[in-house]
């Protein structure tokens, strides 16, 4: 029996939020003091984490000053927490290549303190994934260093409702040019483009030997629905829930949810955790 993964969670830095985007998160949370008391304590998240019977789990952290508020301090503020228990709390940060100096320097900065995978989130942060294409050199710079340094990129695709995201940025198409220009750099693309670009999301992992996507933020009941053929490219899927995000209510029920889908065992032993396991070995 592999160990179950879920490779994207969201423990954030609560007070960097801004209040419109951090009411999102709180809007219909009942369980929000827990959000709170698992982002104050790693110890008491690694808890949640055994109770649950989740071995491993990928927190997902980014800059993005213009839409959520958070700045490049919560590279370090994630690096820190992750600290406690690194093989099991999978760091995620991001290089936001308009606000650093040196995006290729600051990915070797963030590989140095801890961080094991980068987060792109271009509805978030307000640029195309394939933005250097049109010549932005900071953006392929980071994504150079990530994969000399293999570091895996998640890239956010999908629809967001975050007040002032664009959704355009979002398309999964736009990470084929990724593929192409950097075919060594393991790529996830997150939410599997869910709920408009499937298909593209689909074609994608298939082209791409190194691209992957996550299942988190589709309710598990949906999955078949979304991903008919999901079995055909199982060794290219990470399982993952997006908790606590704005639509996800709790990790334990996703994971009954995807057990009693109508997938192989083996299909779904390698979703729950050794496609992650081959990424991240330890
Ligand atoms: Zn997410």
């Amino acid at each position: 029996m592999n160990p179950i993964i879920d490779i994207h969670i969201h423990i954030q830095p609560l007070h960097m939020f801004k209040p419109h985007a951090l009411k999102l998160v709180q809007q219909g949370r009942k369980d929000y003091a827990e959000v709170e008391k698992y982002s104050a304590s790693s110890a008491e998240f690694l808890k949640f984490l055994d109770a649950a019977g989740i071995e491993r789990a990928g927190l997902i952290n980014y800059v993005s000053p213009e839409v959520i508020g958070f700045g490049p301090d919560v590279n370090d503020w994630i690096a820190k927490y992750c600290s406690a228990e690194p093989k099991r709390l999978l760091a995620f940060g991001s290089v936001h290549p308009k606000f650093v100096p040196d995006a290729g320097a600051e990915v070797e900065r963030l590989h140095s303190i801890g961080i094991r995978g980068l987060k792109v989130h271009p509805s978030h942060q307000l640029l195309a994934p394939n933005a250097y294409r049109d010549g932005f050199g900071p953006m392929a710079a980071m994504y150079e260093r990530a994969q000399a340094l293999h570091m895996p990129v998640m890239i956010h695709t999908g629809t967001s409702i975050f007040p002032g995201a664009r959704n355009l940025y979002a398309h999964p198409m736009l990470a084929d040019d990724v593929g192409i220009d950097f075919p060594d750099l393991v790529v996830i693309l997150a939410h599997g483009g869910r709920p408009l670009w499937m298909n593209e999301a689909f074609f994608l992992v298939r082209r791409h030997k190194n691209m992957y996507i996550d299942v988190s933020g589709i309710p598990p009941q949906k999955l078949m629905e979304h991903f008919p053929r999901i079995e055909e490219i199982a060794d290219k899927v990470l399982w993952g829930t997006d908790w606590p995000g704005p639509g996800v209510p709790e990790i334990e029920k996703n994971l009954v949810e995807f057990h009693a889908l109508e997938l192989s065992q083996n299909a779904k032993q390698q979703i729950l955790g050794k496609t992650a396991l081959e990424i991240w070995p330890a």
